[in-house]
């Protein structure tokens, strides 16, 4: 199976949000929608962070699963939770 990716930024001036990514046996696709400027956010990341983060974790975790599709992406939100570190207040 061949398969073309493209994404780009909502914005110019912005990084780009979306991840695309696959492997033989999955397809990832988030789309990055951000959010609203001036909105208080925990995290120092940012949303291109999270979803290439995300993306990326899901598609190996998905590689060495046999485990339910809701649950493989549990465990990987969990896993960049994780990830986050100190510096992120997830709670806010
Ligand atoms: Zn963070």
């Amino acid at each position: 199976m061949h398969l073309i990716f493209a994404t780009e930024p909502a914005h110019a001036s912005r990084p780009n949000e979306d991840f695309v990514g696959a492997t033989p046996e999955a397809v990832v696709l988030l789309d990055g929608a951000g959010h609203p400027s001036g909105m208080a956010s925990g995290c120092s990341h940012g949303v291109a962070w999270y979803s290439h983060t995300l993306g990326s974790t899901l598609l190996a975790t998905l590689g060495n699963s046999s485990g339910q599709f809701d649950e493989v992406l549990a465990e990987s939100i969990k896993t960049v939770s994780s990830r986050h570190g100190a510096i992120c207040d997830l709670v806010c």
